[in-house]
């Protein structure tokens, strides 16, 4: 069991923050595949604004988890920025009680980032985006959940499942975002976004449990 508090979430968005700085090359070399080659330098510029916050000027996880995303709306100019400021928003609005931090509490705040994320962005599962690692992902946390399975167990099971996700998107054809203008040419490229969620919630197995 896992205490849910900004001091936690903050230990998870440092951890994300250092994940980011450290693949920012990578990432953005995914993006140059099919994109624009700006996303290593989007995420690095939102996470490192977002790990500057203080969690000790937030009175609970809510608080600081709402102003990671708005943090990450104003600084991120690419699509990536309003997506993954609507997660961690949506996040907030769900973990609104600190305490135990358990599997089923983990599961509905990823489906609730997941839905915000399909509301804003309109992929559907397949499009090759961010989607396809955040979707097997919140779907393993709920099987995990359902199943009675311990927060560090439901985190691990997503984790693998985001990783398996971000994996599939090299078939994919994109249909999201700016890859789709590429068509059947985005083919045979791995989709920067998938990789960068599969790495957050890699993160989070490591940090929440
Ligand atoms: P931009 O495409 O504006 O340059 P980034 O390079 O930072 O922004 O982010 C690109 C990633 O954003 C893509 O790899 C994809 O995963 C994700 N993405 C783009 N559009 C959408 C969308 N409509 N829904 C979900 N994810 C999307
Ligand atoms: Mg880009």
């Amino acid at each position: 069991m896992s205490d849910l508090s900004a001091q936690a979430v903050s230990t998870w968005l440092k951890d994300y923050a250092d994940v980011i700085t450290e693949n920012a090359n990578y990432l953005t070399d995914l993006d140059r595949q099919i994109g624009d080659a700006d996303h290593g330098s989007n995420m690095s510029r939102g996470m490192s604004a977002v790990a500057a916050l203080d969690p000790a000027s937030f009175a609970d996880a809510s608080g600081l988890l709402k102003k990671a995303g708005m943090t990450l709306v104003s600084t991120v100019g690419g699509a990536s920025g309003p997506l993954y400021g609507t997660f961690f928003l949506r996040l907030g609005t769900t973990l609104t009680t600190d305490g135990e931090l358990s599997a089923e509490k983990f599961a509905a705040a990823m489906k609730a980032g997941l839905d915000g994320i399909v509301a804003r962005g309109k992929a559907s599962q397949g499009d090759k985006t961010l989607v396809d690692s955040l979707t097997p992902a919140v779907e393993a946390a709920q099987d995990a959940a359902a199943a009675g399975k311990s927060l560090a167990e439901s985190l691990q099971a997503a984790s693998a499942a985001a990783d398996k996700g971000r994996d599939a998107t090299v078939e994919m054809i994109a249909r999201r975002g700016r890859a789709s203008y590429l068509g059947e040419r985005s083919r045979g490229h791995q989709d920067p976004g998938a990789t960068s969620m599969a790495l957050l919630i890699d993160s989070a197995a490591r940090c929440l449990a």
